[in-house]
């Protein structure tokens, strides 16, 4: 993508309620090339943080089945708690939100599209190719310029997706630690976990 039309960022404090906890986030909003891309990048950073420290990254593509309604089909929801438990109680962290890339990038209209086909029998690669879509449209360059614009050049990233961490080393972040975050599966969305591990090479 070109970075030439990215506009941002729209800065502001967003205090969130996380598991019964008031955390007090820095919020900074980004548009890239189209209204369509935009990303929310919410750092958590304790006065007293090293400024050497090495931040802790989500980078969470979004998910309005998961991330809003608690959907099972997925982990989503599990995962950016998750990443929330981490990033709130480290000196130095952020959850870079990307609600452009729902579905991983194919939008929730076809991924329901999808959720049919797997519905009857199709596995979440097999499903995709069905209906026409790449299995993983997801690209990372603008989180990357984002992540660059906030300062934060070497990151721990929190991730099992192997794809993720090399699209960031691409484009000019150093990640010095991937740590998966480890999401508990229930009877919706054991399978798509299991080919997330088997053919996607998530190490979740
Ligand atoms: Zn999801």
């Amino acid at each position: 993508m070109s970075t030439r039309l990215i506009q941002g960022p729209a800065v502001t404090t967003l205090p969130i309620d996380h598991r019964g906890r008031q955390v007090l986030l820095d919020a900074y909003a980004y548009q890239g090339n189209n209204e369509h891309e935009q990303i929310l990048a919410l750092i958590h950073r304790s006065p007293e943080a090293d400024p050497d420290v090495v931040p802790i990254v989500r980078l969470h593509s979004g998910c309005v089945t998961g991330d809003v309604f608690h959907s099972l089909r997925c982990d989503c929801y599990q995962q950016l708690q998750l990443a929330l438990d981490a990033i709130c109680t480290a000196p130095l962290g952020a959850i870079v939100y990307l609600p452009y890339q729902e579905g991983r990038g194919i939008g929730l209209y076809k991924k329901l599209l999808a959720y049919g086909r797997q519905d009857r029998g199709a596995d979440t690669i097999e499903a995709n190719v069905e209906i026409g879509v790449p299995v993983d449209a997801r690209d990372y360059e603008f989180a990357a310029w984002v992540l660059r614009d906030i300062g934060f050049r070497t990151v721990t990233l929190l991730s099992g997706n192997p794809l993720k961490k090399s699209a960031l080393v691409k484009n000019g972040i150093q990640v010095n630690k991937c740590a998966p975050l480890k999401s508990a599966s229930n009877r919706y969305n054991e399978r798509y976990i299991r080919t997330k591990r088997k053919r996607m090479s998530h190490d979740i």
